[in-house]
């Protein structure tokens, strides 16, 4: 037992927000030491009971926001009481892994189930009914079919990443999940009591929301929902301190010119970004040859195998990670200090969940992305998004070099410093005007 004297003293910000002993201990040893904005407005919202919509950025302690709440509200040994949502299996474990290290002088327990884990292994601690469930909304359908797991008790439902919940992929899964959570209040509200139809408290969480989402997330709240907002989350979604950037590139040349950035760079910790698992193996498979400590992480990975990827990155055994979107959502590692977008983001919104791997909680970061010549359309609706011109960068030293398996033709040598000829300024004028159509123009609108 160590000496009380050797506690950091107390949050007194958070102490004012209503958040009792115990947890305050835990924020003084893990140095919270000031509440993020969401954290001082979700908090005390959440400890009256309403219904919460919560939106702040990428990085800004959405987790202790609804985990402080629950962990305090929760009554140890009545069955499991919060169920918390959320997209991925990697995200389970960290949301579980911050609720336990904020809980740690609660008598609250927390686990986390998440598929590609042998139920049997869960079934030990489950049967213990620990009173903060998080877990992918595909294993909780699963232990609730096979009554490992009772929806009897809950009182508190949280999505994180809710837009991403109540997209079209998980959908049908909360919707299933939701209504047997109704069933319970209806059933309860038969045998008489009163109280069955809000019998549970919901809060959503993102950093992103459209309107499509808000509106179907409303459909599973009581009301009055209130809506929080943190300054800067709505009009901006990106975090503002990450350095973005990027660079117009076709895709034979990405290698070479990710392999520049990378040597040039010198990341701490970097994520690179491919839109399709067999392009983040094959990537990662280049690099590792070319001698760059790297590994990748996407769907197609065993369980074991994710788990041990996510650790050992997360404790910087290796510094560049090749994923999928698999990570573009909620992962939380320190001192990511670049993201690559390797592929960019077929959705606007990944773009921004993918940078906020980087920048946070106040540190920067920088975000470089890779855009072919017919990209500018997409490039230009993640600047609409996020409401600003990415500068483009040019890297010293690289010249783009002809599409191969084709002939060369003229325009794919643009001279530097020699006089080019006619015939050759003519193409290159064309080159241009064809490339200038389909970039700049419609990149350079004014917003
Ligand atoms: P978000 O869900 O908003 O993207 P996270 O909940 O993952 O953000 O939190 C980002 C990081 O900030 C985590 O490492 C978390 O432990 C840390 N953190 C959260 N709240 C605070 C706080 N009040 N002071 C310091 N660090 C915090
Ligand atoms: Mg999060």
């Amino acid at each position: 037992m160590s000496d009380k004297t050797e506690h950091a003293p107390i949050p007194e910000k958070f102490q004012a927000l209503g958040v009792r002993n115990s947890i305050l201990r835990a924020l003084a040893d893990l140095k919270f030491t000031e509440p993020s904005e969401i954290q001082s407005l979700l908090i005390p919202k959440a400890l009256t009971g309403v219904d919460l919509l919560g939106q702040a950025r990428t990085g800004t302690g959405k987790t202790a926001a609804f985990g402080i709440p629950l962990l305090q509200m929760a009554d140890r040994g009545v069955g499991t009481q919060a169920l918390i949502l959320v997209p991925t299996r990697e995200l389970a474990v960290q949301v579980h892994e911050e609720i336990k290290r904020i809980g740690q002088h609660t008598p609250i327990r927390s686990m986390a189930v998440y598929g590609g884990e042998k139920i049997a292994a869960q079934v030990r601690t489950l049967k213990a009914h620990p009173e903060i469930i998080v877990g992918t909304p595909g294993r909780v359908m699963d232990l609730l079919d096979r009554r490992l797991l009772s929806l009897a008790n809950i009182r508190f439902i949280v999505l994180d990443e809710v837009d991403r919940m109540l997209d079209i992929g998980f959908r049908e899964d909360i919707r299933n999940i939701l209504s047997r959570l109704r069933g319970m209040s209806e059933r309860r509200e038969e045998n008489g009591d009163e109280h069955a139809a809000r019998s549970h408290q919901t809060i959503f969480v993102s950093a992103t929301f459209t309107e499509e989402i808000e509106r179907l997330a409303r459909k599973y709240m009581h009301e009055p929902v209130e809506k929080l907002v943190a300054p800067g989350a709505d009009d901006k979604p990106t975090v503002e301190k990450v350095d973005q950037s990027w660079y117009m590139v076709q895709p034979w040349d990405k290698y070479r010119l990710l392999r520049l950035i990378l040597k040039q760079e010198q990341p701490e910790l970097a994520i690179v970004f491919c839109r399709t698992k067999h392009g983040a193996d094959k990537l990662a498979k280049h690099l590792t040859h070319d001698g760059i400590a790297c590994r990748e992480i996407h769907g197609n990975l065993a369980q074991n195998k994710r788990d041990k990827v996510m650790k050992n990155f997360r404790t910087g055994k290796f510094d560049v990670l090749v994923a999928t979107d698999l990570a573009s959502r909620g992962i939380d590692v320190a001192d990511i200090s670049h993201i690559i977008n390797y592929d960019l983001p077929e959705d606007p919104e990944v773009y921004v969940h993918r940078i906020g791997r980087t920048a946070r909680m106040g540190a920067t970061g920088k975000a470089i992305s890779f855009a072919a010549k017919d990209q500018g359309d997409l490039l230009t609706k993640i600047e609409s998004l996020i409401n600003m011109v990415i500068p483009m960068a040019r890297m010293e030293g690289f010249e783009p070099s002809p599409e191969p398996n084709r002939q060369p033709r003229p325009e794919d040598h643009i001279p530097v410093s020699t006089e080019p000829s006619a015939a050759a300024v003519a193409q290159e004028k064309k080159s241009t005007m064809r490339l200038g159509a389909r970039m700049p123009v419609t990149r350079r609108r004014r917003r």
